[in-house]
């Protein structure tokens, strides 16, 4: 299907078909999830913080086998290749469970880090980094935000410095919520090279080794969700020496990178969790249409309906902001287009997706609120998504001024 429409004074086609062979993969993915994972995600209650790599590689194992594992790779690193539209129709079917991404090699941060490694990392980084990563044979991290006064919703806030030594550059500095970072074989590190704190420019991004003499783990942070594999650290860089051929892309362009990493990252988050707000509408019809109560089922009640499809026009809705944005991410990753489209893509899905399980959530009625079914875990990961990513109102700010610029630029 190809819709054509005026937005913006200007004519955009959209293409959505989708190709036969990721109907495929969507299918198999959609099998693997319902026949291997799922019965895992039950067992395990959804709980990957404690990071038991035995499940991770039990999991990845099935999704080799099934044919669709890290989908998102091109060919020479194992993947299939798929871009961002096909992205978001497999990634939607492994998201039905918490696990799907992690079987399938696209779970964060991982994924991001895959395409940010692949845009910007050279032939020989590629290799020591990317391969094992889209192999599954490692996990990485991406350390960029910081504890007050340093890096959170504005990144400029950068404390953490990189200081230049004989041969390469010392690291120095604290970094927070690093998801993933217990277990990591290495973690992309945002620092700061020129400038002071405030500055919009000067950041540099490296690759630290777990082990590099100076890189710690202080703590494992206890936190309402429980989703992502291995959680989330806090680490110190303290006189940690890299070399220089450890730096990624080129010094003072970090904060450029970042963004190369995150309309993207933003972007595969919503795909992932639109899976997971499918499922808690699956899991409340269920219960909806066979409760019974006041001589029917609930799900002939008015104000349960009511729930039911505002949760169906919320799926139906984050699906149709995703493509879009998936589109323009497709034509071109950097343009401003693309990012004001994730940004509120992001917005929209996370609150949704919040939206849709809430309400599934309450149709479930005390069933919802046990462990016996999914939902309260599902209610406690995606409440994390409104904040990581860019919290909603670092998204909206940033949108308002956007739009008010436009506005100015094409009246003046
Ligand atoms: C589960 C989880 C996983 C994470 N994983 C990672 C990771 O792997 N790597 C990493 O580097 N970071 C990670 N983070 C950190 C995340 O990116 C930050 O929490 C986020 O950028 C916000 O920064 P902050 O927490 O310092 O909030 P702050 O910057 O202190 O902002 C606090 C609040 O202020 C409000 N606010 C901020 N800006 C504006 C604005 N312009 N207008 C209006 N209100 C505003 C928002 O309500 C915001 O929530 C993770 C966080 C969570 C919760």
């Amino acid at each position: 299907m190809i819709i054509s429409y005026r937005e913006q004074r200007a004519t955009v086609s959209i293409e959505f078909t989708v190709p036969d062979e990721v109907a495929d993969l969507a299918a198999r993915t959609a099998t693997l999830v319902r026949e291997v994972v799922i019965p895992v995600e039950i067992r395990v209650r959804g709980a990957l913080h404690d990071g038991d790599e035995s499940v991770r590689a039990k999991l990845q194992q099935a999704a080799r086998e099934a044919g669709v594992f890290c989908q998102q790779m091109p060919p020479e690193y194992g993947g299939l290749g798929l871009d961002m539209r096909g992205q978001a129709v497999v990634f939607e079917q492994a998201g039905y469970s918490l696990l799907g991404p992690l079987a399938t090699n696209c779970a964060a941060p991982d994924e991001g880090n895959m395409h940010l490694l692949e845009v910007v990392g050279s032939p020989v980084l590629r290799e020591r980094y990317l391969k094992p990563l889209a192999a599954g044979d490692t996990r990485s991290c991406f350390a960029m935000t910081e504890p007050a006064p340093g890096a959170g919703a504005d990144p400029r806030a950068l404390a953490t410095t990189a200081t230049r030594v004989a041969g390469g550059w010392r690291i120095d500095g604290r970094k927070w919520f690093i998801s993933g970072a217990r277990g990591a074989a290495f973690a992309i590190v945002m620092a700061r090279t020129s400038g002071v704190a405030g500055d919009a420019g000067g950041a540099t991004m490296f690759l630290v080794d777990a082990g590099t003499p100076g890189f710690k783990l202080v703590r494992d942070i206890d936190t309402m969700d429980q989703g992502l594999f291995a959680g989330h650290s806090e680490i110190v860089f303290d006189e940690c020496v890299v070399p220089d051929d450890q730096v990624l892309g080129e010094v003072d362009r970090g904060f450029e990178y970042a963004q190369v990493r995150l309309a993207p990252a933003r972007l595969t988050h919503c795909m992932r969790w639109l899976g997971i707000a499918r499922r808690a509408q699956d899991i409340a019809l269920g219960y909806a249409t066979t409760r019974k109560a006041f001589g029917g089922y609930l799900a002939d009640l008015g104000m349960v309906q009511q729930q039911i499809a505002d949760s169906e026009i919320d799926i139906e809705a984050s699906r149709a902001m995703i493509y879009r944005t998936a589109w323009q991410l497709d034509q071109s990753a950097t343009d401003s287009a693309a990012g004001h489209l994730s940004s509120m893509t992001k917005v929209f899905v996370a609150e949704a997706a919040y939206r849709v399980v809430d309400r599934s959530v309450q149709i479930c009625g005390a069933l919802g609120i046990s462990e016996d079914v999914l939902l309260s875990r599902y209610f406690r990961e995606v409440r994390a998504f409104r904040v990581y990513d860019g919290p909603s109102d670092t998204h909206r700010w940033a949108i308002a001024k956007r739009v008010s610029r436009r506005h100015r630029t094409v009246e003046a």
